[in-house]
This record gives structure tokens, sequence and C-alpha cells, in this order.
């Protein structure tokens, strides 16, 4: 009897101990937190308090902006990129500079003429597929007859980058007089 008595007082001392241990840890943070954090959220984020009040206000994406809070500048989402129609993007008007023929040279190898040159990418994105085509024509300028090459395939072009091209074409019995090289087409 005594020592399950004993047992039971030790139990309900040690609790007793753990309750006031608790609380004073409780009360102790609950008065730190609250001293802590009522200065720091008034001095460094206000404009996050109004938005956690008021809402944010939303200014639409744009081109090159997500959708953003004109308040506290946090954004959401990702910018629409630019919608280009014949190189002029038609949400901003922003001009999108296209891929050019900056060199071209035509050789003869037997029954063939070699056409080739570099391209390079004016535009501010990286393009794929790129297309040059060739026109023959006689002393009229009359195209008699065109042909095509990739200069770039799916590994694709960066901006302000260059990439080589070539088209062997037989011409053997044909007699053309002058020839233009143009880029046809790229993704
Ligand atoms: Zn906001
Ligand atoms: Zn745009």
């Amino acid at each position: 009897m005594n020592w399950g008595l004993s047992k039971k007082n030790n139990i309900s001392v040690i609790l007793f101990i753990l309750v006031l241990v608790i609380g004073c840890v409780f009360i102790s943070s609950c008065n730190y937190s609250h001293t802590s954090t009522q200065p720091s959220s008034k001095s460094s984020r206000p404009a996050q308090t109004v938005c956690d009040k008021e809402g944010h206000k939303w200014e639409n994406a744009t081109c090159t902006r997500p959708k953003t809070c004109s308040v506290c500048g946090i954004t959401n989402g990702v910018s629409l990129g630019h919608d280009f129609v014949d190189n002029i993007c038609t949400r901003c008007g922003d001009y999108d500079k296209p891929v050019y023929i900056v060199e071209k040279n035509q050789t003869r190898s037997g029954d063939y003429s070699i056409f080739s040159g570099s391209v390079e990418n004016f535009s501010t994105r990286s393009v794929e597929f790129v297309k040059i085509k060739l026109e023959l024509m006689d002393e009229d300028k009359k195209i008699l007859d065109t042909d095509w090459t990739y200069a770039v395939g799916s590994e694709g072009l960066r901006p302000g980058a260059q990439a080589r091209w070539e088209l062997m074409y037989n011409d053997a019995g044909f007699d053309w007089k002058y020839w233009r090289v143009s880029v046809m087409d790229y993704d």
C-alpha cells in the first residue's frame, strides 16, 4: 500500500512540475512572439500588410511581365511572351528582327553549282528549321527554277548566332544568268 501510494505521489509531483515548466515555456514564448512580430510587421513589410487586409491590386500580365500586384510587387504566373505576326508583336508593337543571310558565295564543281553562305539570327528568341531558298533567273530576272535547304534544323539558332548553309544544284545543260538566296521560313 505504502509503496503504491508513494509511487502515485511521485507521479503527480512530476506531472505538476511538467505542467509548470510547459506553462512557463508557453507564456514566455507567447510574450516573445508578441513583442517581436508586432514592430517588425509594422516597419519592414507595410505593403504586404495592406495586401493581406485589402487583397492584391493585380495588373494584367504583359508580353514581358507576369500578372503583378501594383502595391507589393508580388507576381502570379508567367509573362505572355510576344505574339509576332510579320515580325511585329500584335500586343505591344515590339519589332522582332528576323533571320538574315549575312554572307553568300557561288562556286562550280563538275555539273554542280555550289551556293553557300551564313545566316544570322537578329531576333530576340531562338529559332529552328531555318529554310534557305535559291532562285535561278534568266537575263530578264524571270525565275526559271527554285531550290531550298535547311541552314538550321531542330538544334536551333540562338539570338545573335550564325549558321553556315550550302546548296548543291545540278545545272548541267541549264543556262541561268542570275541567282538569289533568301530566308524562306523558320519556326
Ligand atoms: Zn500585393
Ligand atoms: Zn509583345
